[in-house]
């Protein structure tokens, strides 16, 4: 009988384990990958990856809040296997913190929040937009929302969250970004009915990490196995605790960029990453903290983007003593870099305190209990015009029975919901051999 081993115990490395029975290996002690939960009580900074038993702590995640998104009824069935799941609509708004203006998400529905003269002038354009077909990131955005709304939002906004890369990939997560132009019309002069893909999401009550646990104990996880390199020819892998294991179908759902290398392969023309800086928060909540899921920032003095406040989805992510009184927050701040320009330790504690700074001058923070930054190296992926690197490494890599899924094997956006998905057609494919 064939030997199928997957790697990687992220989602969709669980849902492929569990549905296709496979074992799975992963290079952390716990299950889960960058949608991880872990526990820090206020004024200590050891991460603990169960909450304790008096609940006096935090709760986090590795690559900040991970609502689930597009979930359908039978996918939440599914997922209720491992815990029971809370269902939340969407507050989430762009802030521009100089005129301490919030605009509701997607601001393209809510221009009537704008002075009347940019609001006029970007409905404008917004309805008299030429069908084109740009080639760019940045281009498309302009030619969809027009150069009012592009300079006033999205421009600073992807310039921090793509890093500057915008004005090169080709567009791309077009849902992302809606128009419905008879939204945009009754939102310049009322109020337009809530728009995108994330409205409603549903995230498990007792924590993402008892949920990735569950399915962890039902699927064959070894942990602490970080794969070192891949023998696509002897069909082989070595593990960095000098151990190897033997295959005939391997699927990977590490980033794509990083299997290719550990197979030895050498595909030319990489596709662009973003990594990402996520500074975890806990603390006394200041006088203008809003009670918003999370908002878009398209300007900050320390260049994060986006920032989340996991205590305004719920108060079970503060700490047990702190939940009924509602001054506390906890939050998850986004700063995007080139693809592996990680800063060193120096830096990344001066951009801390430069956070820190800013969200008491904003008024979100009073007092600051924990900041916790955690470093994603692959987080947003991207493509170049015209780039075929995806499909020459994906097949070059099915050529020797390594196959990718998920968010990072596949490069492409998708939540967690469609990394489960992939995890389960990834398993049944490998079943069919
Ligand atoms: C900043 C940010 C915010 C996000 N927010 C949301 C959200 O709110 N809602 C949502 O649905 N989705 C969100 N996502 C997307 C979501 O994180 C992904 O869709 C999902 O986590 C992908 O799961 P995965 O298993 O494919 O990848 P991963 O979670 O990356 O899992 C890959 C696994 O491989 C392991 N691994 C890596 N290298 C090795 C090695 N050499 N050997 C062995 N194992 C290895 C890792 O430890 C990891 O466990 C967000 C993503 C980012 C970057």
């Amino acid at each position: 009988m064939s030997k199928t081993i997957i790697l990687g115990g992220g989602m969709t490395g669980l849902a492929a384990g569990i549905s296709g029975g496979f074992p799975v290996y992963e290079a952390r002690p716990e299950a889960g990958g960058i949608c991880s939960s872990y526990y820090i009580a206020p004024h200590t900074t050891q991460r603990l990856n169960q909450c304790p038993e008096d609940q006096e702590a935090y709760h986090f995640e590795l690559g900040g809040g991970h609502w689930i998104f597009g979930a359908d009824t039978e996918l939440c069935q599914w997922i209720e296997r491992f815990s029971p799941l809370k269902k939340y609509q969407r507050r989430s708004a762009v802030f521009f913190p100089q005129q301490n203006c919030y605009v509701p998400f997607p601001i393209q529905n809510h221009l009537g929040h704008l002075n009347q003269e940019v609001s006029g002038k970007a409905l404008e354009e917004i309805c008299s937009a030429a069908a084109v077909e740009p080639v760019t990131m940045a281009g498309w955005i302009e030619n969809r929302f027009g150069s009012t709304l592009t300079n006033l939002f999205f421009g600073p906004f992807h310039e921090l969250y793509t890093h500057g890369l915008w004005k090169m990939v080709a567009p791309q997560d077009a849902y992302k970004s809606p128009l419905d132009l008879q939204a945009v019309r009754q939102g310049a002069s009322g109020k337009a009915p809530a728009a995108g893909y994330n409205v409603n999401f549903v995230y498990p009550e007792y924590g993402l990490d008892v949920m990735a646990r569950n399915m962890a104990k039902v699927c064959n996880l070894h942990y602490e196995k970080c794969v070192s390199q891949i023998d696509a020819e002897k069909k082989l892998i070595s593990f960095k605790d000098g151990t190897n294991v033997p295959y005939d179908f391997l699927l990977s759902t590490l980033p794509l960029n990083q299997t290719v290398r550990l197979a030895g392969l050498n595909i030319e023309k990489e596709d662009p990453y973003t990594s990402v800086l996520v500074l975890n928060l806990g603390g006394l909540k200041g006088e203008h903290c809003p009670d918003q899921h999370w908002v878009y920032v398209p300007q900050s003095r320390s260049g994060f983007h986006r920032i989340g406040i996991y205590s305004a989805v719920d108060s079970s992510f503060l700490p047990g003593s702190y939940r009924h009184a509602g001054n506390h927050a906890c939050f998850y701040v986004e700063k995007s870099f080139a693809g592996g320009a990680r800063p060193a330790q120096a830096e990344v504690e001066a951009y801390c305190a430069e956070v820190i700074k800013e969200l008491k001058q904003w008024g979100y923070l009073k007092e600051v209990e924990v900041a916790d930054p955690t470093w994603i190296e692959v987080a947003y992926t991207w493509r170049l015009p015209g780039s075929q690197w995806v499909e020459t490494a994906t097949e070059r890599l099915r050529e020797k029975n390594i196959f990718t899924a998920g968010r990072y094997g596949k490069w492409k956006f998708q939540g967690i919901a469609e990394s489960l998905r992939d995890g389960f057609c990834a398993a049944e494919m490998l079943h069919s051999f």
